[in-house]
This record gives structure tokens, sequence and C-alpha cells, in this order.
């Protein structure tokens, strides 16, 4: 604590992101990324960019990326919010839509940047509790004093929400925003974003991080009614007109443009979780049913805190929190089918008695 800081820093509690090591032997299951890359036309699409107009500043409001999306989703442009990752457009849709109202309503196991920024922007919130098998009651979810925000499919957890349940809730908060984070949709059946032309309270949020493999390029968007958009861009252009730099905006445009390789990479993860998900289970492990490019499990012998240090003695970085509740899971994100070969063998080699039970059938 230093004298100089403002209530607002005092208040504070940052996220404290995934481990980033650079070792590029490190088998990295821990922050949800994807590993085959982006679509070779987002890599065209920055390098002629880079050749020609670094020394102008660009679109403010990223028309044509906005266009693109917009087109992708059957919606005009001014359906579309782009920010500087989905995180910078959550921060917004805080301070847009949910100061000044009231408790905001949350699942308890979630995103864990929800408190982090009701904190900053100094928002009342509940944390709703999940069901034992952690799935999400939408009724606990309805006329939510200051407004409701959720993952679907849910962060951590994987459990996906379906559409009929989203309805509900935005149905039954007809004053107030609800916000559905689609950070991991890709890999799910099917988005909400359909819906915000019945439903202006409704927002969705989502990223080029996971499925289009752009964690490093920072760039995300929201989906909702033109009234809510135009908020954002308020918040937008009162703290830093240009979020989105040229480079991004190039790549984001080829990326969302190249719906054959979004489809490709993501059906391969898909593939990948439903192949490793039966061989954990014969393993021992309890795997909830993911709709995401994450599995979340716990062994139900050894514990998740020992084992998470045993594969990062192997090399190998996953996700362990220490929440009660979800202390003795693991989150481990899906790679590549190697990758997850690797991550098997690694399970072998510190649970023995795991491999057993295989034999045992
Ligand atoms: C990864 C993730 C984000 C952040 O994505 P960026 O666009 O990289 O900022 C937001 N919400 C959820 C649920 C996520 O998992």
């Amino acid at each position: 604590m230093n004298k100089f800081w403002s209530e607002t820093v005092k208040r504070t509690e940052p996220y404290v992101p995934g481990e980033q090591l650079d070792d590029p032997d490190i088998i990295k299951l821990n922050t949800n990324e994807n590993p085959y890359g982006p679509s070779s036309q987002v890599t065209e699409a920055i390098q002629s960019e880079l050749t020609r107009k670094l020394h102008l500043y660009p679109q403010s409001n990223a028309e044509e990326l906005r266009h693109e999306i917009g087109h992708y989703y059957d919606l005009d442009k001014d359906h579309i919010f782009i920010g500087n990752g989905s995180d910078e457009v959550l921060a917004f849709s805080f301070m847009a839509f949910f100061e000044q109202h009231g408790k905001i309503r949350f699942p308890a196991i979630t995103y864990s940047f929800y408190p982090v920024y009701a904190k900053l922007f100094n928002i009342p919130y509940e944390e709703v509790p999940l069901n034992r098998d952690f799935t999400i009651s939408p009724e606990q979810f309805f006329g939510a004093e200051g407004g409701v925000i959720m993952a679907n499919p849910n962060a951590l957890t994987g459990l996906y929400l379906n559409m009929e349940a989203i309805e509900e809730i935005a149905l039954n908060n007809p004053e107030r925003v609800l916000i559905i984070d689609e950070a991991y949709i890709d890999f799910a059946p099917v988005s909400a974003a359909s819906m915000v032309k019945r439903y202006p309270n409704l927002l969705i949020v989502q990223t080029m991080s996971k499925s289009r493999s752009l964690a490093g390029l920072r760039v995300g968007f929201a989906i909702g009614d033109p009234g809510l958009i135009e908020a954002l861009m308020r918040i937008k252009d009162s703290i830093n007109s240009y979020t989105i730099d040229r480079l991004a905006i190039a790549g984001a445009t080829a990326a969302i443009k190249d719906e054959d390789y979004l489809r490709e990479t993501t059906a391969k993860i898909i593939g990948t979780r439903e192949w490793i998900i039966p061989k954990l289970k014969k393993r021992g492990f309890h795997v909830l049913p993911s709709q995401a490019n994450f599995i979340f499990i716990s062994h139900y012998k050894e514990k998740a805190e020992p084992l998470y240090q045993a594969l990062k003695q192997l090399g190998i970085l996953v996700r362990h929190f220490q929440k009660t509740d979800i202390n003795n899971y693991l989150r481990i994100t899906i790679g590549t089918d190697e990758q997850m070969a690797h991550f098997l063998r690694a399970i072998d080699h510190i649970v023995p008695t795991s491999a057993v039970l295989i034999d045992q059938g």
C-alpha cells in the first residue's frame, strides 16, 4: 500500500492470469489457448498491413471488422463492438450497464475476472451457488437487481446452458442487462447471438483468443442491440479512441472471413476432447461433460494440487484453483492429439494405480 493510491486502487484485487512460460519444451495446457495457431490468411493480412500504414492511426471504430463480424452473424455493424480482447469489452460493459443499479449476479464458479471488475467499479454482487453437479438453475438469475453476467459454456466447468435457459433469463430481467460471455462458444452447440434482435437487454461477448487461436493479437467483440453498442462506444471514446491497432484489425478481419479454417480446427479440438474423456474416466477421473476447449477433472483418490505439481515437474502445465469446492479439480486445456497423448503418459507415470485400473478393463 502506497500513500498516493486512490480509493479505487486500494479496493482492487487484480486478476491473476495463468502462467506464461517461454520454454518451448513445456506443454502448455493451462490457459485455454488453441494449439493450431491462426489461419495463414491472418498472418498474410498482418504482413501486408505491416508494410503499408503503421504511420497512420487505425479506424477508431473498426468499421470493416464490425461489418465482417456482423455479416458472420447476419447482423448490421451497428450491432457489433470491438475491444482489445474480450476482457476489455467485459470491463467496458460493467461500466456501461452495471454501475449504480444494485447487486449484479453471477455464478459462484465462473470466470474469475467478474468479481475483479465488480470491485474495480464498486459494483455490489451476489455469487449464486451452482448445483452439486455444477449445473446452473436459470430461475436463480431471474429479477436480478443490477443485472446478470455468466459465461456459456461456463468457465472452469465447461458446462453449456441451452438457448431456452438463456432466453428465460433475458425475459426475466427486462429492466437489466444480461451479459453472456461466449468465449468458448465455437466448441459448443450454438451461440445466443441470433437472440439479440429480440432482446434489447442481451449482450453477447466473444473473443478471437480461443477458437480463432489469436490470444496474442487481443481482439474481442460484443454483439447486441445498437443501443447497448452505442453505450460501449461512448465508454471507449472516453478512454482511448484507438483500442484496436491496425495489425489487430487486419488479422481479425481475415480470421472472421476464414470460416473453413475455424470449422476445421475447432472440429479437431472437439475430436481430441471426446477422445480423451473416456480415457481419463478409465483412469479414475471424474470428468465434467465439457462443451469447451478444456476439461474440468478430479481424481477419485489423488489430490489435485500434488497432481498439478507432479505434472509441472514433467513439463506439463495445467491449471489448479485454490478455491473451496473446486480445489480438488484441475482444468486441462485440450491441446493437439500428440500433446494429450503425452499428458496421458504423464498421468500413468504419476498415478500408476490408474494404469492398473485400465488393465482390469
Ligand atoms: C479467455 C476468456 C476471456 C478473455 O479473452 P480475451 O479476449 O483473451 O481477453 C473472457 N472470458 C472468458 C470466460 C474466458 O475464458
